[in-house]
């Protein structure tokens, strides 16, 4: 059994974080444990906003302890990462366990475009993904990573993952999504040698909460099975693509994507 450590948040309502990472762990056979980094809870009487409860460096350093000491992994993946000092915490488990890591540079939860701690963008773009085997920013996180403001477009995501991999991630996916203009959910690979884009039509759905984790934790799982980071993208874009046509609502505020929609 491959085995994965995930350093995230933990999305109350189950459709995104660590809920979404270890659904989609289940789905593809890969073994999920986790150090919650935060707690993200909503308020159904106040518009379901978001209240964020970060979890201190100590106690997310006992379970990352629990984990790398107790069991060891065959990769990492990073999610919400709250503080600077649990971004210089991850990086510093990469380099003392020598782990390949996939990171996943959440910067805000879904909807808002605001970074909830502008600082976070920094400590990420200098501590944490250059340590990235793989990083897979939204249209948001790659302009906050490629300090660049705006992109909307192929040519400005092609142009945020040179940046981006300039940084020193060895391999980049700039995820268009629903952000991106046209009628494709295009998202732009890059290696440092070749862009290659990966498209679907868009699926037209207010439910896609969860995307981004989902597809972060695909990629993770495909490469830790053994696939090359463009193979892990390839098969990961059919398992999100899949989620989201068969999302669904959960209450009048979010409606999660479906990972099981993979089942066979
Ligand atoms: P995040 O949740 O981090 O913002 P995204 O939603 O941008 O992540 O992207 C996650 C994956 O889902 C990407 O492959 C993206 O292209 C895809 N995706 C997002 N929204 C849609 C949509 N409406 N139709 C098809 N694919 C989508």
């Amino acid at each position: 059994m491959k085995k994965v450590l995930v350093i995230a948040g933990s999305d109350t309502s189950g459709g995104a974080g660590i809920q979404a990472d270890l659904k989609t762990y289940q789905e593809i056979g890969v073994y999920g444990m986790t150090a919650l980094t935060t707690i993200v809870a909503q308020n159904p009487n106040n518009q379901w906003a978001h209240d964020v409860y970060p979890i201190d460096r100590e106690t997310v350093q006992a379970q990352i302890t629990t984990i790398l000491d107790g069991v060891g992994v065959d990769i990492m993946k990073t999610g919400m990462l709250p503080t600077t000092e649990i971004i210089e915490l991850a990086a510093n488990t990469l380099d003392k366990y020598q782990l390949d890591a996939v990171v996943d540079p959440v910067l805000a939860c879904k909807g808002q475009d605001e970074p909830l701690y502008p600082e976070n963008a920094k400590a990420l773009r200098e501590l944490l993904v250059p340590k990235a085997l793989i990083t897979t920013p939204n249209l948001f996180e790659a302009g906050q990573l490629a300090q660049m403001s705006n992109i909307t477009t192929v040519d400005e995501m092609k142009e945020a993952a040179q940046k981006i991999y300039d940084l020193g991630a060895k391999h980049v996916i700039v995820k268009g999504g629903s952000e991106v203009e046209g009628d494709q959910a295009v998202d732009v690979f890059y290696d440092g040698d070749q862009f290659e884009l990966f498209e679907h039509d868009m699926i037209d759905t207010p439910f896609t909460h969860g995307a981004g984790c989902t597809f972060a934790s695909a990629v993770t799982a495909s490469i830790v099975k053994g696939h090359s980071p463009r193979e892990a993208v390839q098969s990961a874009k059919q398992f999100i693509t899949k989620a989201i046509e068969q999302s669904w609502q959960l209450n009048e505020y979010v409606g999660p994507v479906n990972q099981f929609a993979n089942r066979k």
